[in-house]
């Protein structure tokens, strides 16, 4: 048995999986807010309560926001801030007695996509995601590429590809740059972009529904959002080349991203030709947390 946690800023997850991937239980609880020992304690009762009520041990994987330093050991990065500096996954292995692996959400989603979603049987995946902000992450035969420095896959701190000049120098990310993929391709650049057009305030998802409502601004910022989303995918191929991409996230649920993305991604690639399937994420929300089990897939 695989058990899986998502460890969110607001809540915390467990999922548990038999080997085919079919959900043999699930539980989710708030996560104490500034307790590290509190998230600690939580994390092994579910565990507990997962193992005992199946009466069964499982693998633990855990998928989180940040990484764990390869100098220190310790967790960065991290939105919940309490997690940063703490040496997370050894306190884990020693609270669970076992080894417990540990991978940023968006390499779960793309792991998870990879095992037996949108991508499964396919050797080389790049997951992405769009919502809030831009993460991504890369699968090759269901190993999570996790990189040297576990950055691999961070597409959205990338510097905006064959930006014109009224994109030039783009808006200011949070990691300190100018004009990251992330600034034009997050709820917030989408909605910004749009403001720009119509002087109206919308979240991303009502600019989709306004688009469809034949609102021409908002068609216009789709148009441009999807050729940006084409341009910073043409990078990603040029350099990984993946059988599949697999978008998830809550942008990735405007259908009107998929239509055509494939022969604009083409006009910015290195190549004539290009069939890589980009598809649209099958375990939606459930992606992290499938994919944090996952991780002891072999
Ligand atoms: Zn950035």
């Amino acid at each position: 048995m695989r058990l899986g946690i998502d460890l969110g800023g607001t809540k915390i997850e467990l999922i548990a999986l038999d080997e085919n991937g079919t959900t043999l239980l699930r539980r989710r609880v708030p996560t104490p807010t500034g307790d590290y020992v509190g998230i600690l304690n939580v994390i092994a009762g579910l565990v507990r309560l997962a193992e005992g009520e199946l009466g069964r041990g499982g693998t633990v994987g855990v998928g989180s926001p940040g990484t764990i330093s390869t100098r220190t050991g310790l967790l960065k990065n991290s939105n919940t801030t309490v997690m940063n500096g703490k040496p997370l996954l050894r306190d884990l292995a020693e609270k669970l007695g076992r080894p417990v692996r540990l991978e940023n959400d968006a390499n779960c989603f793309a792991l998870s996509e990879a095992v037996d979603g949108a991508a499964a049987g396919a050797h080389a995946v790049f997951g992405v995601i769009v919502g809030t902000g831009v993460g991504g992450g890369v699968v090759i035969d269901k190993q999570v590429l996790t990189g040297r420095n576990r950055i691999a896959g961070e597409w959205g701190h990338n510097p905006l590809p064959w930006a014109t000049e009224s994109e030039l120098p783009g808006a200011p990310c949070y990691c300190g740059k100018l004009g990251c993929v992330e600034t034009f391709l997050s709820g917030a650049g989408l909605a910004r972009d749009y403001h720009s057009r119509s002087g109206k305030q919308l979240p991303a998802h009502e600019i989709a529904l306004a688009a469809d409502a034949g609102d021409k601004g908002a068609q216009a910022s789709l148009n441009v959002y999807q050729d940006r989303l084409a341009r910073s995918l043409a990078v990603v191929i040029n350099v990984v080349d993946p059988d599949v991409i697999v978008l998830g996230g809550g942008l990735s649920n405007m259908m009107q991203l998929y239509m055509g993305l494939s022969a604009l991604v083409e006009v910015y690639a290195f190549s004539d030709e290009i069939d890589t399937r980009i598809m649209r994420a099958v375990h939606g929300d459930s992606s992290g947390v499938r994919g944090a089990a996952w991780l002891w897939s072999s």
